[in-house]
């Protein structure tokens, strides 16, 4: 069982993100009614939303001549270039009904990735680094001290919400039945590879 000083973090549990979304995550919608079940076992319940602005600076279509999952160079660092995702209002960026149960129990729906010019994949920063959602101190306000990760996509928006966790003073935990991952091929191994790296030597933990 979870404490009361526990917060269930569901990144991003969205139909674009699902087999037939536009940056479909493989078997991403399976643990949809996983999470929706682990749901219930917590007192603080916390979904993202990824919600971009039509023609957003992550988008490849918004950069001439470059590809999706493509690398570019942006004032605050390496940008992955996606396809065009989670826009506002769209369908694709809706919920995955099997989520609902967790999502009518939430206590905070975080939406990131607003911003034209600048991309979100944690749940606590922009992809700058520096620029706060607020989730933090409202975790704080609700007296959480251990942050139990799950959703899409365990390499990117999963991980980067983890690691910030760990940033931001919090235990982060990570249920990887409860993720599914991207696993971009990066050098001689993947997004995958390079997130676990991350994990170990920052002190996310993979298991309750
Ligand atoms: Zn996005």
């Amino acid at each position: 069982m979870t404490a009361a000083s526990d917060a269930l973090i569901v990144i991003d549990p969205q139909l674009d993100f699902c087999p037939g979304g536009s940056l479909a995550v493989m078997d991403g919608d399976a643990v949809m009614a996983p999470i929706a079940a682990l749901a219930r076992d917590f007192a603080h319940v916390v979904v993202t939303q990824d919600w971009h602005p039509a023609g957003h600076s992550s988008f490849a279509s918004s950069h001439a001549g470059r590809q999706p999952f493509e690398t570019i160079a942006m004032p605050y660092g390496e940008q992955v270039l996606w396809p065009d995702h989670c826009i506002q209002g769209t369908s694709g960026a809706e919920f995955h009904p099997a989520i609902a149960d967790a999502v009518a129990r939430a206590d905070l729906i975080v939406r990131k990735g607003s911003n034209p010019a600048v991309d979100s994949y944690s749940a606590f920063f922009e992809n700058d680094r520096a620029t706060r959602t607020g989730l933090a101190g409202a975790l704080r306000d609700r007296g959480v001290t251990r942050c139990v990760f799950v959703g899409l996509a365990y390499d990117f928006c999963v991980a980067w919400s983890a690691l910030d966790a760990r940033r931001e003073g919090f235990e982060a935990v990570v249920l990887k039945d409860h993720a599914r991952a991207i696993a971009m091929p990066l050098g001689s191994g993947t997004s995958v590879d390079a997130a676990e790296e991350l994990f170990a030597a920052h002190g996310v933990v993979t298991s309750m």
